[in-house]
């Protein structure tokens, strides 16, 4: 089966994961060939028809599954079935990493463009200007608040960057 490799990257395993939670799992990591109502999806995981309509219903809306309808001839009841499209999970995560960058960034030139101050008893961070509203007092047990470097922070935060760009194959 062509999804199998995929299904092996702990990447994906994760993204999956965390798209359809672990009640859905069980759903997103078996992936069938070609079409599948949800009821036998059911039967042969042995889950409850909602949490496979569920996470059918998340695949969905992150364009990892389709689904057609029929009309059966006898009950007249429509049946849906579904096709998991996991071609698609590659671009979808390639567009997270996007997201996720883009974020990164931002982030980045707040810390840049920023001064902090922290309260050494509870750890609450505030931006310069909060701190000198509040006196450079902590508002929550009156400690003294205190400068602080966030220099590490943008260390770590520009170390994702560039794993994260690497990734998606941009110059660093
Ligand atoms: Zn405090």
């Amino acid at each position: 089966m062509a999804f199998e490799e995929l299904l092996e990257d702990p990447v994906i395993q994760k993204y999956l994961n965390e798209l359809v939670g672990p009640k859905g799992m069980p759903v997103a990591a078996a992936p069938p060939d070609g079409e599948v109502t949800d009821e036998e999806l059911a039967e042969r995981l042995g889950l409850e028809l909602n949490d496979v309509r569920r996470a059918l219903f998340i695949l969905y809306e992150n364009d990892l599954a389709s689904y057609r309808r029929v009309r059966d001839e006898d009950s007249g009841w429509l049946t849906y079935l579904w096709t998991f499209e996991y071609e698609h999970i590659p671009g979808n995560l390639h567009e997270e990493m996007e997201r996720l960058l883009e974020a990164l960034e931002e982030r980045r030139e707040y810390e840049l463009n920023n001064e902090f101050y922290l309260c050494p008893e509870c750890s609450i961070r505030f931006e310069f200007g909060e701190a000198m509203d509040l006196g450079f007092t902590c508002p929550e047990c009156g400690s003294q608040l205190e400068a602080m470097s966030n220099d590490e922070l943008i260390g770590a935060v520009d170390e994702r960057i560039g794993e994260l760009r690497s990734e998606l194959g941009l110059a660093t």
